[in-house]
């Protein structure tokens, strides 16, 4: 999308997305209201979850599991809905079930089995690498049906869809519309698992084009992350 003056507040930009949102949905027959933007505050301090929350921002994601738990817990007085958007290691997968209602990315049978036996289930997206580079995250396409059929007999989880990062130095359309193709695959093993996570602050429109109900957006709405130090 366009960027946004850099000037502006955070709430002017937060309507501004709504609004290019809501313009994208309409574009694609689509109704903004079945559309869920999770805004991404990752590298952001808690207090900028806070200012999102005053502004009517329920949803928010993070893709590190510390940072997500100090946040949860510095923020457990407001209801908030995490969701768990980055790579996730095996052995830290139940601990995130602790704050996050729900995860976007398993992507591998170590991790459905480490989350099986929990309860309640937690809601989950089956992370699919839309690359050839096998280090991205997520499965790679031939393995979405086996993995469907792995969270579907696991009762800690919950499959909502599939999420996915679009590739870099591709048209991301394209690429969403293979995403569109392996949610179909997936509802095809679990019916009711229609859900599709993806767009990000770039790529959103697109996304909902392709069907996306579940939007990612980070930079677009908070503003360039801090550099970590
Ligand atoms: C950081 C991140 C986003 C948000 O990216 P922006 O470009 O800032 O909108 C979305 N999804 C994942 C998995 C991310 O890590």
């Amino acid at each position: 999308m366009t960027e946004l003056p850099s000037e502006l507040s955070l709430s002017e930009r937060l309507n501004e997305v709504t609004g290019r949102i809501a313009d994208a949905a309409h574009a694609a027959g689509r109704d903004p209201a079945k559309l869920t933007t999770i805004v991404v505050t990752k590298f952001h301090p808690a207090s900028l979850v806070r200012e999102l929350y005053a502004l009517g921002v329920r949803d928010f994601g993070e893709n590190r599991h510390q940072e997500a738990r100090e946040k949860a817990l510095e923020l457990a007085d407001l209801e908030l809905d995490w969701h768990f958007i980055g790579q996730l290691q095996t052995k830290k997968a139940r601990q995130v079930r602790e704050y996050a209602r729900v995860i976007h990315s398993i992507d591998r049978e170590a991790l459905i089995a480490a989350l099986a036996a929990g309860t309640p289930p937690i809601d989950c997206f089956l992370q699919v690498n839309l690359t050839d580079d096998p280090e991205r995250g997520g499965a790679q396409p031939a393995e979405v049906p086996s993995l469907s059929e792995a969270i579907a007999a696991a009762e800690g989880l919950r499959l909502l869809g599939v999420m996915a990062v679009a590739p870099l130095g591709e048209e991301p359309r394209p690429a969403f519309a293979r995403l569109r193709e392996l949610r179909d695959t997936v509802a095809r093993v679990v019916p009711g698992a229609t859900s599709i996570s993806a767009g990000m602050s770039h790529d959103f429109r697109e996304a909902i084009a392709e069907g996306a109900t579940h939007l990612r957006i980070g930079t677009a709405i908070t503003g360039n992350r801090p550099v970590r130090v």
